[in-house]
């Protein structure tokens, strides 16, 4: 029994509605036909060229991805541009391309930020910004940990749990505070910092991180924070996503997770405590 692509998308839309998406995104549809059928489901981080490599090799009929392939109005999509040569592979090879962005950070349960709080054991986790329109949705996520760690346990539990990546772990903070609660946000994240110190939170763990805002966090004995990589603070909503997805439509397509690390750092040198 197969589904439609236009099946597909009601499911993931039913999950990850488009209307809590920010105004600035471009959510949804990127190519592919609503009327075609579609077998076999790959979900991804990014729209890049060895993702799409991935999909012509699987077979697959639909690229799933958390980042939009275009955030700017285009007036065409020529195959020598590079991201239009990603489109016309993806439509030569009869797969469809959907994103699901920050209406899949905000999205209640199976998230992006509920992904990452799951992936380092939180309980009893909540919106860090809760949306006007749904409390259980929103920004980022605070929660506690089983048991209270130092924040340099923390940072070794965090990269036991997160895809590996070039640049590792950092935290900023004494190495041997005490961490319980636990603020998240997958992404960029470090706006939260604020939002994380009124939640009572130890650490806030986030990406993408600047030295000022870390800096005075740390004169003023504000949360501690951690700093991942961009990609690795997103990819545990990849296999959560494409479990509910299998599940949604009742097993009646197969969903795969790419492996490939789209983390664009390739190289790290100098480190030194
Ligand atoms: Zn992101």
């Amino acid at each position: 029994m197969s589904v439609t692509l236009g099946e597909v998308i009601a499911a993931l839309e039913a999950r990850y509605d488009p209307a809590l998406a920010e105004d600035w995104d471009a959510v949804g549809l990127v190519c592919g036909d609503p009327d075609e059928p579609v077998e076999r489901v790959l979900f991804a981080v990014d729209p890049v060229a060895t993702v799409v490599d991935e999909v012509v090799e699987s077979g697959a009929q639909l690229l799933v991805t958390h980042h939009p392939l275009f955030l700017t109005a285009v007036h065409g999509v020529p195959a020598d541009d590079p991201k239009g040569r990603l489109v016309h592979r993806l439509v030569r090879s009869g797969a469809g391309l959907f994103v699901a962005h920050t209406n899949a950070d905000r999205a209640p349960g199976s998230g992006v930020n509920d992904a990452l709080a799951a992936a380092l054991g939180l309980t009893g986790t909540r919106p860090l910004q809760p949306a006007a329109t749904d409390p259980r949705a929103g920004l980022g996520r605070v929660g506690r940990l089983p048991e209270p760690v130092t924040l340099a346990e923390f940072a070794e539990r965090v990269a036991a749990a997160l895809p590996g990546t070039v640049g590792g772990v950092r935290a900023a903070g004494n190495p041997g505070r005490r961490i319980e609660t636990v603020a998240v946000c997958g992404g960029s994240g470090g706006s939260l910092l604020p939002a994380a110190a009124a939640a009572g939170a130890d650490v806030l763990l986030t990406s993408d991180l600047r030295h000022h805002p870390v800096s005075e966090a740390q004169e003023v004995r504000g949360p501690a924070v951690c700093d991942v990589a961009h990609f690795a603070s997103e990819w545990p909503w990849l296999p959560v996503a494409a479990d509910v997805l299998a599940r949604d439509l009742s097993g009646r397509v197969d969903v795969a997770v790419s492996r490939r690390r789209t983390d664009p750092w390739t190289t790290h040198a100098g480190a030194s405590r």
